[in-house]
């Protein structure tokens, strides 16, 4: 056993969550193969980065540099991988489950030839690895082997909670430059355009009023917003309401949107269909306000409101202002 080597992303010096989440299950699993944690950043100067990744337990960090590799290009990043398996010969490859992790880990293993588990929230070392995964989006879990060296992981979204080394310490550092084709540069980012959308991203959110369908109109997510702003929240929406264009795709939640995990997600006129459910299940607290108790999200939430949501929500927001 040489190693689990684990993909990370940050931004400005500090760790994306997921990547937090995904070395605390490839830790488990280096201590598992009693092996050493190994990390590889891209894009990275800045050493902060590495104070924090031997936080998590890793004692090996591998900086990738490269002149064409100054943005995201996921044929590139694989390859990278690639390279470094077989230099190091790692035993599994872990990613955090985030749209880039899968990104660059699908692409590795179809370079390496090996399969990959996606959405992985446990992983038991033996004879293979037994995983247990998220299906459909977390609504089904499923228990697993996966055979192939090395074993390639991605680790679901807000499924594994984040937690610093015991004894994590120092790192070594290791510059490694990967031999790159044209062909690998193909697909990258070109440029990166500022969203409109300002304060905290849904995914960071301890708060989120989402919106759907029963909020009627894009000109009724004022009050929605009032109630985000007043409690340091964010919007969110659900298909339908994105569908209707009340709200732009990025605030979508669900299957095909975000994945949140706020304190608190106050879900107004969202009937809960099991597809905008599995993006909010990680949520602490649901408080749903709807016109109907039968909906499902009333079933599904720990405190509901039946109510015309264009009552209750100013209500709400009176109510805290006053204090
Ligand atoms: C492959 C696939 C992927 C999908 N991905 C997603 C996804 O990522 N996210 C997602 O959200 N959906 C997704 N969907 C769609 C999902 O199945 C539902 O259709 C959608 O979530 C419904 O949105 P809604 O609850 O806003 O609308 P509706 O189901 O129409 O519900 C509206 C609710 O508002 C209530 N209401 C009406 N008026 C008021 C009022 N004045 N006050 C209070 N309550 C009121 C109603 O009682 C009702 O419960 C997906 C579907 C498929 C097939």
């Amino acid at each position: 056993m040489t190693m689990v080597l684990a993909l990370v992303e940050h931004e400005e010096g500090r760790l994306a969550e997921t990547s937090q989440q995904a070395l605390t299950l490839a830790r488990d699993l280096a201590d598992q193969e009693d092996a050493p944690l190994a990390a590889v950043v891209f894009e990275d100067d800045d050493e902060q980065v590495g104070f924090e990744l031997a936080s998590y337990g890793v004692t090996e960090l591998y900086r990738v540099e490269h002149d064409r590799l100054d943005r995201y290009a996921p044929d590139a990043r694989a390859a990278t991988v690639h390279q470094l398996v077989d230099e190091h010969d790692p035993e599994a490859v872990v990613a955090p489950g985030s749209d880039r992790g899968h990104d660059v880990l699908g692409r590795a293993a179809a370079r390496l030839g090996v399969p990959m588990a996606a959405n992985c929230v446990e992983v038991t070392a033996g004879d293979g690895y037994e995983v247990t995964r998220h299906r459909w989006g977390g609504s089904l879990l499923e228990h697993a082997r996966i055979d192939g060296s090395p074993a390639l992981l991605s680790v679901a979204q807000h499924e594994v909670a984040a937690e610093e080394a015991e004894d994590g310490g120092s790192l070594t550092e290791h510059s490694f430059t990967p031999t790159l084709a044209d062909s690998d540069l193909l697909v990258g980012i070109d440029r990166i355009e500022e969203s409109d959308e300002e304060g905290v991203p849904l995914e960071e959110a301890r708060v989120v009023v989402g919106g759907g369908r029963g909020v009627g109109g894009p000109e009724d997510y004022d009050k929605l917003e009032e109630l985000a702003d007043l409690l340091g929240g964010t919007v969110g929406a659900s298909r339908a309401a994105v569908n209707e264009g009340w709200r732009p795709h990025d605030d979508q939640v669900g299957l095909t949107g975000a994945k949140i995990s706020p304190d608190v997600y106050i879900a107004c006129g969202i009937s809960g269909a099991v597809q905008h459910m599995v993006g909010c299940k990680g949520a602490k607290n649901i408080l749903a306000i709807n016109t109907d108790p039968e909906a499902a999200i009333m079933e599904n939430g720990e405190y509901a409101v039946v109510g015309d949501l264009h009552e209750v929500v100013p209500a709400i927001t009176e109510a805290i202002r006053e204090g």
